[in-house]
Formats: C-alpha cells, structure tokens, sequence
C-alpha cells in the first residue's frame, strides 16, 4: 500500500485559505493508480514527480484509489491546509468520476468547476499496455495539459433555469404507461399521449406473456386502470406532437388529436359497426382479418367507445342511418392542444419487421404468416386451421428481420439491414410453441434457428419445455438461410422448408409442413418527425441513442428528453418497464425542485469586441441558443450577439466563425486550447529521464 501522504513536491509552508480563488493558480494534481488498471502500466509516481516540476504545480501525489474516501481526503486536505485552488485528477474515465471529484472539491470549499480529469485508463493504460515507458510519457504530457488549462481555469456557475413540473409522455404501450404512473405517484401531474385511439400497445395483441405465462389481457387491463384512476395524469388517445420548442424545463409542445367521431355514451355501436359496408385489413389481427370503418380493436380496450377511421371511411352515412341522433360526428375536426412541460419521456416502442415479398416465401405463399400473425390466430380460434385445413405440421424460422448479413439481406429503404438481435423473438416462439403443443398435442412442430438466445431469467426453461414437449430443433449456419417452396402438386403438405441442418452435421432437410412461422424481429416505430422536433438521435440500429448505455441508460443527448421501453430498442415488457421506472426517476429527479441546474459550458459574448455581424446566428444548430439584439448607447445602434443559456449545448460552432473572436465557450475557452495543445507538444522538462 502507497503511503497515502506520498508527495513530490512540498507545499508552499502554511495555511491557506482555499475559498478565495483569486491570486496565482495553486495547483494540486493527483495521479490514481486505479487498483492496477493504470499503475500496472503507467509508473504513477514518476509521473506525479515529473509534474510537481510544472511551474504552479503546489503539490503532486499519487494514490491507489483517488475515488476512495483516503483518496478524496488527500485532495481536501490540500484545498484547506495547502491552499490548492485549482485541481487536476488523472484517473479512470470522466464519465464515472467528474461529479465524484466535483462533489470532493465542493466540500472543501472549492468552485466545483476548477477541478479538471484526465482519462489515464481509457485513453492511456488500456490502449499502451504494452509499453510501460511510453504510457508513462503520454500520461505526463496529458497530465501537464491539464495542468496548463488549470492555470487559466475561472470559477463558473451553473445555469439555474426555472422548470415547469409538468411531464408529456409520448406512447400507451407499457412502457408509457408505466412511466406515466410512476412520474404521476411522485406528484408530477402528466400528460400521456397514444397515437393509436387505443391504449396498450404491442401487450394487448398478445395472448400470454413469458417468463410468467400471465394471460396479457389481465395484465394490461390492471396497468390501464390504475392509470386512469390516477388524478394526475390527462390521457389524450389519437394525439401526436406536432411541434416542440423550448428546453429542460420549459417545453413548448403542441400535439393534435384526432376526433373519435363517436359519442362515448353511444349505445348502438354494433347495429353502427354492421351497417358500415368499408371493410379494411385489421392492424389488430395483423391483417389475418378485416375490420369496418367504425371499429374497436378488441372487447375490453381503453377506451371503450369505437373510433371511426377517417382514412377508410366513405360518408356513405350507413352508421348515421342505425338511430341515436348525434351519437356519431363524421365532420368533427381535429383539435390542437399547447402543452408546457418540463420534460418529455419518449416510449414510442416498435413494429415488427415485416417481411420483403417473396422473403422465405412470405406473401408468395398464404401459408407464410409472421409470429405476430400466429399470436393473433392462437387468441382468435380454438382449433389452429389455415385455410380451412387443419395445421398438422408446422415450421417456425428464427431471426427473419433480425441478425442480417449486409451483402446477403435485402436492405431497409435506408440500405441498412438489421444487423441487430431482436432479444425477445426467441423466447416469443418457443413460448407459441409449448402453447401450441399444450392445446394441439397432435400438432408436429419445428423450430429452425441459428441460436436459441433465451438470455433472461426463467427464458431457458421455455427451451427445456420445448425440448420436452418433442419440439424438434434444426440449426443452420447464418449465411446458409433456409429456403420455403411450394410442394409439387398432390403433395400432402402445401410446403416444403429446405434447410442445411448443422445439428446433423449439414445434411440437407426438406420438411412437408402445413404452415411456416417468420420470427420476425423488432423495428422502432416510424417517428422520424418526432425526432427531428425533439432533436434526438437514433443509433445505427435506428432505435433512440442513449448518452451512456451503462451509465446514463435513459437520458438523450437533449436535457429532459427521456427514454422508455423498446422505443430505445428490443425489450421484454420486464425490461420496458424497468426502463420506463428508470425514466420516471430521471424525470422526478430532475424537476421535484421546480428548478433546473445546467451545465455552464455555454457560449458567451464579449459585447466588447462583438461587431454584430450576424454570423454566429447563421452556423447555431441550436434552434434560439443565439439571436441578435439592437440597442441604442450613446447615441448610437449597435448590434450585438445574445447568448440564451438554456438553449446552448456548448457546442462552439459560433466560435470558430466569429471574425473578431468576440465569442467563446465558458469554461472551454480558446486560450485554454491553446494552452493545452502547446504543453502537449512542448518539450517539456517534466519528460526528462522518461525512457
Ligand atoms: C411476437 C412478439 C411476442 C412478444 N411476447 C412477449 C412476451 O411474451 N413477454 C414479454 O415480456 N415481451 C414480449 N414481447 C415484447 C413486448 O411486446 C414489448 O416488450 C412491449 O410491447 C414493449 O412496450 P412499449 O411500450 O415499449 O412499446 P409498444 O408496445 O410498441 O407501445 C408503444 C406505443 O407507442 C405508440 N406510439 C408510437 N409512436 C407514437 C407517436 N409518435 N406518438 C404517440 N404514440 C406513439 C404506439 O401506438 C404504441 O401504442 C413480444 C414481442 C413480439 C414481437
């Protein structure tokens, strides 16, 4: 164990009084060890005795674990018996540590933003592991890089911005909900909006749900109506956003919401859904069925009342003509509500893939459907018949739409394929395949997989069951991608399913089935307008990016836009409502105080040298981050760059385009740059008997 006190340089004798910054820079900069993960590497205290060397540099350490208490002690004790006033810690990443070190200088009374970290492991120890001596030079001129920023550091303040409490959360699935309820039992009173005029999601089209084999229907209905018992949320079904202005805590947002064009009270719905000759494609029963242009998904959705949708229906008038005066309105516009808010939770969730024609058969062949097809068949119909035949045999295929090969799959329109693991496809088939085993028993199936990926608790035994229940199992290598074809003519089976099965080592199988199950995989929803208003990124994948995935797993780039569910990508419902319970705390957290603190990077003007030339207005990809302002002083017009804090990400576009170099970023100053890129590069004295 490292003497805790080791230092290379001596203070300046005696007491300072650490909470008056003022006056040269007194720099206290400690090198962590990191357990072994940086001094295995990096020889730690040759680098904080070539530092103590650096002009300002009042005392040099290094230490096993900085982040420990001992740790933390050592540099607070040097703020107040040292007079340390700035502060430069080499450690683990920035991402982990910068609010633990922030916190430390705090206390002992220093301006938390005089504190500054370098990444010794990630960007030194982990990359050079190989060459001590050279990891040991780089972590100087790194550290000696700080240290020159250190020298120009000034105390910054945080934005405080006042925060409306008020939360919209964007989606009805689970995910939504759940995250409406949790925001609404913290007191936040909130707005949830559904696109669809139902709530519930993708859960209400299922008929029991893995690891627990809970009967969905139940469990939705319990989620749905501890929402609308709830006071303090406002439910808006057929709603959308359709524009958003503002920032953390004080969002602008309108959203419009569709008529239902039927009267909640009205009581001659079935006599209206009978008289209505439209007949359309039920996106509840994905297609398998039709549907009226007066409709309600399924008995016992949220709302209860029927919508009519407006896209199919024909003003034939048939559903005015069954009585009930004024019970149904084909002529209501849609209504435009503005929101304030203090900060969006976005659980949009997903669609599944759906198939290019001819893909494995699929819209060539009626006996091709996906899993969501045979979801719905299996809570519709109690005998499994396709064309009014029984289903005797049947093959299911894994990873349609999920784990594509780029070269070998059909791109998306974007020319991307999902590259990605869908996560829940695996489970959700093997799951219709016990069921199916359990009520059809006679019933022979077939599962054609590359990988079985059951990762969750309890998912493997719906493997084991399987198993059991004489499932038979064929795998095939990714790139060797099962073929679907018609069986010739008077053969007993409408299909056959050729696949290169690897369990017996590559022999080629061809099975007679009656039905081919796609398990397709999952896709976000289409809300490319949604985040082009809220400005938040999806990943490669196309699912919302989170800033961090394991240390900020639902915050976006953008303050106060949240994530829930599998808007962010693939999910279970478990997963989706820990995300959304995760959102809510974010959420709570940041506005119980009705007040939010920012960050202080964020441009700033010299209204000195500002010549008002405009162009740092031009360049902001921030929508009101900076504006022109023309005021009269002595007589005089002068234009000047405005700056308003809570819309600047610090970005500093403006920076680099103002011709008098009249902007900057706070606390990422110009000269700080400068300062940092001449002590990376110099030959500095501190390398010297680095070998
Ligand atoms: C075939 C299949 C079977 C499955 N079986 C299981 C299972 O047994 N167990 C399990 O744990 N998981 C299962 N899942 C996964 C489960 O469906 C998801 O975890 C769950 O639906 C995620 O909920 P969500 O709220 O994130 O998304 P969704 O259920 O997709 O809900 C999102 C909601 O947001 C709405 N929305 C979209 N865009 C907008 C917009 N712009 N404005 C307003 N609203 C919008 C949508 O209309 C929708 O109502 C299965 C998935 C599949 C594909």
């Amino acid at each position: 164990m490292p003497d805790p006190t080791a230092e290379s340089q001596t203070a300046a004798a005696g007491k300072i009084n650490a909470s008056s910054p003022a006056g040269a820079p007194r720099i206290g900069v400690y090198v962590c060890e990191c357990g072994g993960n940086i001094g295995e590497t990096v020889r730690c205290e040759q680098v904080a005795n070539a530092l103590g060397k650096l002009a300002n540099v009042t005392i040099a350490r290094h230490y096993q674990f900085m982040c420990s208490d001992p740790g933390q002690k050592l540099i607070t004790d040097d703020i107040t018996e040292k007079g340390v006033n700035r502060v430069v810690v080499g450690a683990c990443s920035l991402f982990l540590h910068e609010q633990t070190f922030r916190k430390t200088v705090e206390r002992a009374g220093l301006n938390p933003y005089l504190y500054y970290h370098i990444g010794l492991r990630e960007q030194d120890s982990w990359v050079h592991h190989e060459c001590p001596a050279d990891a040991t030079a780089k972590a100087i001129r790194m550290m000696s890089a700080g240290i020159a920023k250190a020298r120009l550091m000034q105390p910054l303040a945080p934005v405080h911005l006042d925060a409306d409490q008020r939360v919209l959360v964007i989606g009805g699935g689970v995910a939504g909900l759940r995250a409406a309820l949790s925001i609404a039992r913290r007191g936040l009173p909130v707005t949830l909006i559904e696109k669809s005029h139902f709530l519930g999601g993708h859960v209400a089209q299922w008929e029991h749900l893995f690891p627990t084999d809970e009967d969905a229907a139940a469990l939705l209905e319990g989620l749905i109506e501890e929402v609308i018992a709830e006071s303090k949320i406002t439910i808006y079904t057929g709603a959308e956003v359709v524009s958003t202005k503002g920032y953390v805590g004080n969002f602008d947002i309108r959203i419009r919401v569709q008529p239902r064009g039927v009267a909640k009270d009205f009581a001659a719905v079935d006599q209206a859904i009978a008289a209505c000759p439209v007949q359309v494609p039920d996106e509840f029963n994905f297609g398998l069925t039709q549907r009226k242009a007066i409709y309600q998904p399924y008995v016992g959705c949220y709302p209860a009342s029927p919508v009519i949708d407006r896209e199919h229906c024909t003003r034939c008038n048939e559903c005015l003509r069954v009585g009930q005066n004024g019970g149904i309105r084909l002529d209501e516009p849609p209504v435009e509500i503005d929101l304030k808010v203090g900060a969006v939770v976005v659980a949009t969730g997903f669609r599944p893939y759906e198939p290019f024609a001819g893909e494995m058969g699929y819209g060539e062949f009626p006996e091709v459907i996906t899993l969501p097809q045979l979801e719905r068949l299996l809570a519709t119909n109690d005998r499994l018949e396709w064309n009014a035949r029984p289903v005797r045999r049947l093959a299911m295929i894994h990873c349609v739409g999920s784990r594509q090969i780029e070269g070998m799959h059909a791109p998306q329109p974007d020319g991307k394929v999902n590259d990605y693991c869908s996560r829940v496809c695996c489970t959700a088939t093997l799951s219709a395949a016990n069921r199916i085993h359990t009520r059809f028993p006679n019933v022979t199936i077939y599962d054609v997989y590359q990988d079985i990926r059951t990762y969750g608790r309890g998912h493997e035994d719906y493997y084991v069951r399987a198993c059991k229940n004489g499932v038979t199992f064929l795998r095939h290598l990714p790139e060797e991608i099962p073929e679907v074809i018609r069986s010739e003519k008077g053969a007993e089976y409408p299909l056959l399913v050729k696949v290169k099965d690897r369990l017996t080592w590559g022999e080629e199988i061809e099975l007679p089935v009656d039905l081919v199950v796609l398990s397709v995989g999952i896709m976000p929803s289409p809300i490319s307008d949604l985040v082009d208003m809220l400005k938040i990124a999806p990943g490669n994948d196309r699912f919302l990016l989170e800033v961090h995935p394991k240390l900020r797993p639902v915050e976006t780039a953008v303050a106060g836009v949240v994530l829930a569910g599998t808007a962010q990508g693939p999910m279970t419902v478990q997963e989706s409502c820990a995300a959304a319970e995760a959102a809510a705390t974010k959420v709570a957290v940041l506005l119980s105080r009705g007040k939010v603190e920012l960050e202080p990077y964020v441009a700033q003007v010299d209204p000195e040298r500002c010549q008002g030339v405009g162009e740092c207005v031009c360049v902001c990809p921030q929508e009101g981050a900076i504006h022109l302002e023309t005021r009269i002083e002595n007589g005089k017009m002068l234009r000047r760059a405005v700056v308003t804090a809570a819309n600047c990400n610090g970005c500093g576009v403006c920076v680099s385009v103002c011709p008098s170099r009249a902007i900057d970023v706070q606390g990422w100053r110009l000269d700080g740059f400068e300062a940092m890129v001449e002590a990376i590069t110099a030959e500095t004295p501190a390398l010297e008997g680095v070998a």
